[in-house]
């Protein structure tokens, strides 16, 4: 274990070296010949590894240099929810694909949670619209005070805005369909996480989403079984193997036959983390999680300030170009997008 945290390390700096090493130029060229926004990933870089925070001024391109049409990629939207994952967890464990995610991405292992009341459908409720439970109401895994209403799930907000968006919800944890997700393309619950992947697979191969959520439970039920805990090998174990999944469905993305056109954002979060063998309360081993915002569109590297759970949905909405209005009276604002 000690091995895989210094080898993530290792990762993790090499990225941020070749990133400040490279001369703008050949940096843009290598990320992206075609992006008007690969300048400005060579832009973020060379102004430090501690500049997490985005510094707009630079990034804007030359005066009278018009990006040619063709340039413009399709943004798209991957959410990965993994229910339960505590983020000292996730980084003990040998987790491949999740550590390529935020080498080439912003990351941060002590995003906070709602500050009580762990459950489920707390977290999820958090993620998907953006507020804190004060808002939502949602205390428990009843949905019982729930007021998506007032405040829906930003997914359906994105389709209000953009009807022509494709937007899709696989979960193995049928509830966030039920209560929380609607007014979207397509919802579907399966019963393992193994058929999130395959019909997420499916989807990408014979489909065009645009905004994509996915939720994966195995990783909660290892907790709940053999403990919440770095140091128990079933739990990271069970990181480990959605990892897998996870890069089954990187793949996908990448083999699609408009990926070239495409600018995928990567989304990677949770709803809470777990004590012992549950989850609830309000300690830190509860509240503390994870958050990786991965792709050609993101600042690399950890972010230095403060990320929320109520960040992960309205990140998404910046990235598909769906504006947020102030009468949404939102908790969560973008973090790690470039601009
Ligand atoms: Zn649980």
């Amino acid at each position: 274990m000690l091995h895989a945290r210094n080898d993530w390390k290792k990762t993790v700096s090499a990225a941020l070296l070749a990133g400040l090493l490279l001369p703008a130029s050949l940096a843009g060229a290598a990320a992206s010949p075609e992006t008007s926004a690969a300048p400005s990933i060579a832009g973020n870089a060379a102004g430090g590894p501690e500049s997490s925070a985005v510094q707009p001024d630079a990034l804007k391109p030359e005066a009278g240099q018009a990006a040619p049409a063709a340039a413009v990629k399709k943004k798209k939207v991957l959410v990965i929810g993994l229910d339960g994952t505590r983020p000292d967890a996730l980084q003990a464990a040998n987790a491949v694909n999740l550590e390529a995610l935020a080498a080439n991405g912003a990351y941060s292992w002590t995003t906070k949670a709602n500050s009580n009341y762990t459950w489920s459908a707390t977290g999820w409720s958090t993620i998907h619209t953006g507020v804190w439970y004060q808002k939502h109401g949602v205390k428990d895994n009843t949905w019982t005070g729930s007021k998506f209403g007032q405040y829906p799930s930003l997914m359906k907000r994105a389709e209000l805005y953009n009807p022509a968006l494709s937007t899709a919800s696989i979960v193995h944890w049928g509830p966030i369909n039920d209560k929380l997700v609607e007014g979207i393309d397509l919802e579907k619950t399966v019963a393992t996480d193994a058929e999130v992947v395959s019909d997420t697979v499916n989807l990408l191969k014979t489909g065009n989403p645009d905004f994509l959520f996915l939720h994966f439970d195995d990783i909660d039920h290892a907790g709940h079984t053999y403990g919440f805990s770095p140091k128990v090998s079933q739990y990271t174990k069970a990181i480990e193997g959605v990892d897998a999944q996870i890069g089954t469905i990187l793949d996908a993305v990448k083999a699609r036959s408009t990926y070239a056109q495409e600018d995928w954002l990567i989304l990677v979060s949770t709803d809470h983390g777990g004590k012992g063998t549950s989850h609830g309360g309000g300690s830190s081993e509860e509240t503390t999680i994870f958050l990786i915002a991965s792709g050609d569109s993101t600042v690399k590297g950890q972010l230095t300030g403060a990320t929320y759970q109520a960040d992960v949905m309205v990140t998404a909405l910046k990235h598909l170009g769906v504006p947020v209005s102030s009468s949404w009276n939102l908790d969560g604002r973008a973090v790690g997008l470039i601009q």
